[in-house]
């Protein structure tokens, strides 16, 4: 018997996984990874973001704990400086309004009206008269910090490349057993693929595709992109000449491709961003676990006192699993309270 089963390795699994077995938890996990949002994310923390520049709530105290577990695995988090790009007059407007609701919050630290500093961005994007400094975002390299621990988990044990199904699960009152194995607590972080199986079926979701591109630049390199390009969507380097820019928010998708209206729709954005020729060499999607009121779900089944769940990590998951993680470790093992703005229990009655 082990004390938890963990379906799903992305971002929400590996932390929880994580941080169970620093408490001396047993675990195991079972994950197909080919539905993963984790790996195809661009792994961006950004205080300021959207349309309407909005201030991400409790940015810096969800940072800290996101560099706590990032950092320990070798290059696979770091700083980056975001440099967003006003084009319309309409934005400005949003910006100036924003700005001063930013700088009552105290919250002047999180940008700047001063990019000069990155020059070499003048040679190869069409700078416009209005851009805004982000200096305290951060970046994971998704991929870099999955494989790490799927390649750690492997090595335990304890991790199963299969496929969950409730046909091979049973619940008891206090425990439940899974092909024949009993476990104490089962813990959903699935992903959009909870909408496969009716466990959570009462929380509402409006999950969403998100599509980018990888660009081949010739002869340009990191050097000259010190820094992320935001226009909305993200501009950002990732290897050699290799660019990424996206990503996509389609709310109504059929397939989990990307689809060829959206590729060409990022192309003719990107040429309006740069000045230099690049060719797309890939695009690749995604589906962002998304819950209808756009806060992520934390907590235990309403019937099903040993069934848990991590999901709704958005278009934030980077950032927001490794504090979601602690909530929902803090509240199993200690008893400590979920907050009421993250706990699944608010859509026990609707
Ligand atoms: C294009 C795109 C760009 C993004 N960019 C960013 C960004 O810049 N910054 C950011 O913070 N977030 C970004 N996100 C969002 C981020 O990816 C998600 O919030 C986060 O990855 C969700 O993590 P998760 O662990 O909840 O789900 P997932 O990463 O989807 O993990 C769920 C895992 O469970 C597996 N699984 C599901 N069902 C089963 C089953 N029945 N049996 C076995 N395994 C199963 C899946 O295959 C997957 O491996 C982006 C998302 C997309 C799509």
């Amino acid at each position: 018997m082990s004390d938890f089963l963990i379906i799903g390795q992305g971002l929400a699994g590996t932390i929880i996984a994580k941080q169970l077995l620093e408490h001396g938890c047993s675990i195991q996990i079972l994950d197909t990874p080919e539905f993963s949002a984790s790996r195809v994310a661009s792994g961006l923390m950004n205080p300021v973001i959207g349309k309407r520049f909005t201030l991400s709530p409790d940015f810096l105290t969800q940072k800290i704990l996101a560099e706590q577990q990032y950092r320990q695995v070798p290059d696979a988090y770091n700083s980056v400086n975001v440099l967003r790009y006003i084009h319309t007059y309409d934005e400005y407007q949003r910006w100036e309004k924003q700005s001063q609701f930013l700088i009552q919050k105290n919250a002047a630290h999180l940008f700047s009206q001063t990019p000069e500093q990155f020059p070499e961005l003048y040679r190869h994007t069409k700078i416009p008269e209005h851009v805004v400094h982000i200096p305290n975002a951060a970046r994971l390299h998704t991929t870099a910090f999955l494989e790490f621990y799927r390649n750690y988990f492997k090595a335990l044990g304890i991790l199963s490349e299969q496929t969950f199904t409730t046909n091979e699960l049973t619940l008891h009152q206090d425990y439940c057993t899974y092909m024949g194995e009993r476990y104490s607590h089962l813990i959903f972080c699935d992903g959009w693929r909870s909408a496969y199986h009716t466990l959570f079926e009462y929380v509402p979701t409006i999950h969403a595709k998100g599509e980018f591109i990888n660009i081949h630049i010739p002869g340009v390199n990191s050097g000259d992109f010190p820094v992320i390009i935001s226009n909305g969507k993200y501009l950002a380097h990732i290897q050699n000449n290799i660019f990424r820019f996206g990503a996509t928010y389609v709310w109504n998708f059929s397939d989990t491709t990307p689809g060829n209206e959206s590729v060409a729709m990022l192309t003719t954005e990107l040429a309006q961003l740069l000045t230099c020729p690049f060719t797309v060499e890939s695009a690749l999607a995604g589906v962002r676990p998304v819950v209808k009121d756009i806060t992520p779900v934390v907590g235990q089944h309403k019937q099903w006192k040993h069934i848990h769940t991590i999901n709704g990590l958005g278009s934030k998951g980077a950032l927001l699993a490794p504090l979601m993680s602690k909530l929902l470790v803090d509240n199993i093992l200690n008893g400590i309270p979920i907050p009421a703005k993250y706990n699944v229990a608010r859509f026990e009655q609707k």
